[in-house]
């Protein structure tokens, strides 16, 4: 991946460690030769900015849903709550300006679309025939697996499905994803690989 972009991601706010984001660019460029990218959690834009130069350099584009209010696990008082991100006329989270912003300063506006909703009220109005879907959405199993049921469908034959946050013993993290990975393997997408807490499936 491009030296310059790798660097940004280490100063970009995120949730992203920089060998799970190196393997979803990896996935990227191999999925945008199937189709589209798209992922469900924005926040600043840390994972954006590899999957985005996946789609930038392989000629397609990465859309990514966020209603930019924070999940569960982000609101005040909460583990990973930043209170950077919160807007101080309102008092609400508001990520938005900063995605806004590491889109303008990696020139990936012309590559990433920006969509602000629920994700799941978003997948009935876009198309699908995805090459890749990367749900990193909010982390609570029925928001969670919403994503999954709202998405997984929009997937190409042959695309991937990217995961994170699974964790297989509860003591390292919240359960959720690996609920919606184990829905996707019971479903018949195919285990890929594992990097870090990041899994992807191929679909068949
Ligand atoms: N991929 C990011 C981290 C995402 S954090 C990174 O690399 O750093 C999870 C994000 O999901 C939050 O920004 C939150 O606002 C968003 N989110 C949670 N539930 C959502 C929903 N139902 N619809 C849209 N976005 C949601
Ligand atoms: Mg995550």
């Amino acid at each position: 991946m491009d030296a310059r972009l790798r660097e940004f991601a280490r100063q970009t706010k995120g949730f992203m460690p920089e060998a799970e984001g190196l393997a979803l660019h990896q996935a990227g460029m191999e999925a945008s030769a199937i189709g589209p990218l798209l992922e469900v959690g924005s926040y600043c834009g840390l994972s954006a900015l590899y999957l985005g130069s996946a789609a930038r350099d392989s000629g397609t584009v990465l859309i990514t849903v966020d209603h930019h209010r924070g999940s569960e696990e982000t609101q005040p008082g909460w583990e990973h709550h930043d209170p950077e991100v919160v807007d101080p006329r309102s008092g609400r989270i508001d990520t938005l300006p900063f995605l806004r912003r590491t889109l303008e300063e990696t020139g990936l506006e012309g590559t990433v679309i920006v969509i602000v909703g629920d994700s799941p009220a978003v997948s009935p109005v876009v198309a699908g025939g995805l090459g890749l879907l990367f749900i990193d959405g909010g982390h609570a199993l029925d928001v969670a697996m919403a994503d999954y049921t709202a998405w997984a469908g929009h997937l190409a034959a042959g695309g991937l499905l990217a995961i994170h946050d699974v964790f297989e013993d509860s003591a390292e993290g919240g359960q959720a994803p690996f609920e919606v990975w184990q829905r996707a393997v019971a479903d018949g997408f195919v285990p890929v690989s594992t990097t870090g807490s990041l899994r992807l499936l191929r679909h068949h």
